[in-house]
């Protein structure tokens, strides 16, 4: 099972007591998953097809229930191309005006007659704001596993429909993307937090809870990586600064030679010769008498400003 398959089903498991919610998911199931066909003289086929045989479910007993249609579900057996099973349920040709009337579909000035939006009514209420999506994600929603990718999509067949659909996840503060894809138009959200949001809000609590557990891992081993990978570059830039100490103790001795050197840095460039990598601290241990770090950091410099000015004809300052 897929995470996308998780959470359509417990999407499709969220009860729905109230005809306004009811009107709303119907609406969207139908609008979005492309199921009204127009027969001519104001005649329509109306169908909701889906890969869960829950989500059909649903949709049968909203009808049932709120219509008091009695809807035909049928098997579809996949083809060769698709080999997936999927469910459709049809409404009888006699309930398929009435009802996309009662959902307030039908409209003269609309092309076949239909609304390709459903008018602003059926998303009076916030909780038919968010049934609306619901429907809209169980139709045409799709959602990575939190391991690969954060992302979530609704892929609606119409532009006005996915506006309508990032309207209703904006009244959420959700802040969907868009764009297109072949002939879909795609409404996505890729922060992990705004998904995390979207699945609770739609009721996919315990899908939320699984994605939250994922996303806190990743970011717990991201952090852990983060910090490997700067101690890492660390350890790179002080043996960068060794060697080039080293290739200066050494330009130093060939054109001047160590023992023109005050004996304090004299000491201090034998000690780092003998000991490239040597931390600072363990360095100014090798002296007599010890040095701390930064007297040793303080040396160290003088060594490398010498070698500059050597290289640089400039007057050095032993
Ligand atoms: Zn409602």
């Amino acid at each position: 099972m897929s995470f996308a398959s998780d959470v359509r089903g417990e999407l499709a498991r969220q009860g729905v007591t109230d005809a306004c919610c009811a009107r709303s998911e119907l609406t969207a199931a139908l609008l979005c998953g492309g199921g009204i066909a127009w027969r001519g003289r104001g005649r329509y086929a109306l169908s909701i097809t889906a890969g869960e045989a829950a989500t059909v479910r649903r949709y049968f007993a909203m009808l049932k229930l709120f219509y008091g249609i009695i809807s035909q579900i049928r098997t579809l057996s996949g083809d060769a191309l698709n080999n997936q099973t999927r469910y459709q349920l049809a409404v009888a040709d006699g309930d398929a005006a009435n009802l996309l009337d009662a959902l307030g579909l039908l409209d003269e000035g609309s092309l076949f007659g239909v609304r390709p939006v459903p008018p602003e009514e059926t998303v009076r209420f916030a909780c038919c704001k968010k049934s609306f999506v619901r429907a809209a994600f169980l139709m045409c929603g799709a959602v990575s596993h939190p391991d690969k990718a954060y992302h979530l999509e609704i892929a609606a067949p119409t532009e006005s429909l996915a506006d309508f659909i990032a309207a209703q996840l904006a009244y959420y503060e959700i802040r969907a993307k868009r764009t297109n894809r072949k002939s879909k138009h795609v409404v996505y959200l890729k922060q992990a937090e705004a998904i995390s949001d979207a699945l609770s809000l739609l009721g996919a609590s315990s899908s939320m809870l699984a994605f939250e557990n994922v996303r806190v891992k990743k970011e717990v081993s991201n952090r852990v990586n983060r910090q490997m990978n700067c101690d890492s570059s660390n350890i790179n830039r002080a043996v960068t600064a060794a060697e080039a100490l080293i290739r200066d103790i050494h330009y130093i001795d060939g054109e001047l030679g160590l023992e023109k050197l005050p004996v304090p840095l004299r000491e201090m460039a034998y000690a780092r010769a003998n000991n490239p990598e040597m931390p600072l601290a363990e360095l100014g241990e090798q002296l007599d008498p010890p040095l701390g770090k930064s007297g040793v950091s303080a040396r160290l410099r003088k060594l490398t400003a010498i070698a500059d000015a050597l290289r640089s004809g400039d007057e050095i300052k032993l």
